[in-house]
């Protein structure tokens, strides 16, 4: 029976961690708040005091926390999975981080005999929840071979886009892109409304118009209902990404006036109070 350890039980990765108890792994825990590994428990997770304790003995050591402080606090000191990781384990990177923050995390696995990918991933929590997530890959081909029993007991569509760091760059690509449309619908429709358009006319003409992507229809009911819970992806999420975005771009010397316009509209909605809210509540 292969062993994963899953660092990180949030909305993501509670959905990864009962999908691999669901396939048969046998599946370790750690999260920040101790409660929300307890239903994992009563699956048949093991629960670990600390990351270095759940990535004992562990084949794959998945984490899926916030943003790249977080990252580097489950992963390195003391503590952390890589003290506790045995030789030819495999660690991957689930969460949305940097590229520079990955390949500096990469190095630092390889000094300790560990595998690294970075595997970001493309649906919510929908798709975490039934183990249909996309993964987007960064690493060496071999590891992500040996990887692919773990990624695929939760995830169904899977990429190998090139070298560490592949994976974290095209997850920013692919979120500046989302939070540009969000922060655009949420600016579109509230001139709607200033304009006098009421709501069912502004959603069917939305709706029925070339500019109606699968993100703008999904998020658009929950906009004009100002619908913001349950909260799928949370709103400092997408800010995060967003910032990661804009500094990505500007490290590539590419343009990126659309994805700072973005962080800005998302940072005003963090700032009226809405950052646990879904990040529809952009339009907040
Ligand atoms: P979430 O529900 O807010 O969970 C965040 C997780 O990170 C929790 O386990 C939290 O622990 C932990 N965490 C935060 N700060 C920490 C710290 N300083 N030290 C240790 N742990 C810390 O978020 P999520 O939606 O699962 O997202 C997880 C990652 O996936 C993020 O990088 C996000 O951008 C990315 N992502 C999310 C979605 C989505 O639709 N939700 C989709 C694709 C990618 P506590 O429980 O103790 O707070």
């Amino acid at each position: 029976m292969q062993r994963v350890a899953i660092l990180g039980l949030g909305i993501m990765g509670g959905g990864m961690a009962a999908n691999w108890l669901a396939k048969g792994f046998a599946v370790s825990v750690w999260n920040r708040t101790r409660a929300k590994a307890e239903p994992l428990a009563a699956r048949g997770a093991k629960v670990a005091a600390t990351p270095r304790e759940a990535a004992t003995g562990a084949d794959f050591i998945f984490a899926m926390v916030a943003d790249d402080d977080a990252s580097r606090s489950v992963w390195l000191g003391a503590d952390g999975a890589l003290a506790g990781a045995k030789t030819g384990a495999i660690g991957v990177e689930s969460s949305t981080l940097t590229p520079g923050w990955i390949r500096e995390l990469g190095r630092e696995a390889q000094a300790k005999g560990v595998g690294f990918l970075d595997a970001p991933v493309g649906g919510s929590r929908p798709a975490a929840a039934s183990g249909e997530l996309r993964f987007f890959v960064g690493g060496d081909p071999r590891t992500y071979e040996a990887a692919r029993p773990a990624l695929a007991a939760v995830g169904s569509t899977m990429d190998l886009l090139g070298p560490l760091g592949a994976g974290a760059t095209w997850k920013l690509i692919n979120n500046q892109l989302a939070a540009g449309q969000l922060a655009a619908l949420a600016e579109a429709l509230a001139v709607a409304r200033k304009a006098g358009f009421k709501d069912g006319q502004i959603s069917d003409l939305i709706l029925a118009g070339a500019a109606a992507s699968p993100i703008v229809k999904l998020k658009l009911p929950r906009m004009l209902a100002e619908d913001f819970e349950p909260t799928d992806f949370a709103l400092n999420l997408m800010l995060k990404d967003a910032r990661y975005a804009t500094a990505l771009a500007q490290s590539l010397g590419a343009p990126a006036g659309m994805i700072e316009g973005a962080a800005k509209a998302f940072a005003r909605a963090d700032a009226k109070g809405l950052g646990g809210k879904d990040m529809a509540a952009v339009a907040g």
